[in-house]
């Protein structure tokens, strides 16, 4: 290598420190405020995370065990209702509208894929899309006329949003997101990110089975994150097969409305709403 060679070498390798240098430095600066240098979600009256309960199937321990016990605390709750259980409780279900409850869609017949022996008939492999609009639509046109309310969310049977196989599969995401302010997934493993995350695919992360301990910890490492934590349970009593332990629900709900804890519990309607008027507010 000649002289002048091993000089521009030397130079180019100099510059190049400097500029990785600097531009660490510049990462290091906007380190705090949140990942990419962005500015922090701002949550309403100086809370630091959102959190909403949501159980799914009207299975009858949420009126008959859940109801009294979230109505305790003051928890409004969002219950994505089949309609067949709807009707075995409805004068609890008009209670729970009446306490401030959210009632959400969660399909007519509640497809899923056909693996699951009891949509084996009703498989998700064997819709179209124009045979998924039937079941947003005439769920909520039930609820409508049995409660008289009509949901502005959705929760995805068995967390799946498909219809069809293979080089036929169809997203049906497109149309919650034309019908819904949020439509909620299942055993997903990170809760939402409130600037970045689609709404009609909001993350529900599972809460039957779980013990106190377990479901605080997701609700602290959300609250570190800015996050919105949406849990998602079935029915409401002691340990059993999908079943939140009454005993957890009961001791989160202590924690959640303690205002030392910093988190807002409500509905999924309503924190959805408030992230889609923040983002518009700022043109996202
Ligand atoms: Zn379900």
């Amino acid at each position: 290598m000649s002289r002048k060679a091993l000089y521009l070498g030397v130079t180019l390798g100099l510059c190049c420190a400097l500029f990785l240098g600097a531009e660490a430095l510049g990462q290091q600066a906007s380190g705090p405020t949140a990942a990419g240098g962005r500015e922090p979600f701002r949550w309403p009256a100086g809370k630091r995370a959102a959190l909403s309960l949501t159980f799914d199937d009207a299975r009858l321990s949420q009126i008959d065990t859940g109801l009294a016990l979230l109505d305790k605390y003051g928890i409004r709750a969002t219950f994505y209702v089949s309609l067949d259980n709807l009707e075995k409780r409805l004068e609890g279900w008009k209670r729970a509208v009446a306490s401030g409850h959210e009632i959400g869609n969660h399909s007519r017949t509640h497809p899923c894929t056909g693996n699951y022996e009891f949509s084996l008939k009703n498989a998700l492999e064997d819709y179209t899309l124009p045979m998924m609009e039937k079941e947003l639509d005439g769920a909520s046109a039930d609820i409508q006329r049995l409660l008289g309310v009509t949901p502005v969310t959705f929760a995805y049977p068995c967390g799946q949003k498909f219809v069809r196989r293979g080089r036929e599969v169809k997203s049906y995401v497109p149309l919650v997101a034309e019908r819904f302010i949020v439509g909620r997934g299942y055993l997903d493993e990170a809760a939402n990110d409130p600037v970045f995350c689609d709404l009609a695919q909001a993350t529900g992360r599972g809460f039957d089975d779980l013990n106190y301990e377990q479901v605080k910890k997701l609700v602290v490492q959300a609250r570190e994150q800015g996050r919105w934590l949406i849990l998602v349970g079935h029915e409401i009593g002691a340990p059993a097969f999908q079943t939140t332990h009454a005993a957890a629900l009961e001791a989160l709900c202590q924690y959640a409305r303690d205002p030392a804890n910093g988190l807002w519990v409500d509905t999924v309607a309503a924190i959805g709403k408030y992230i889609r008027e923040q983002r518009s507010a700022k043109g996202k």
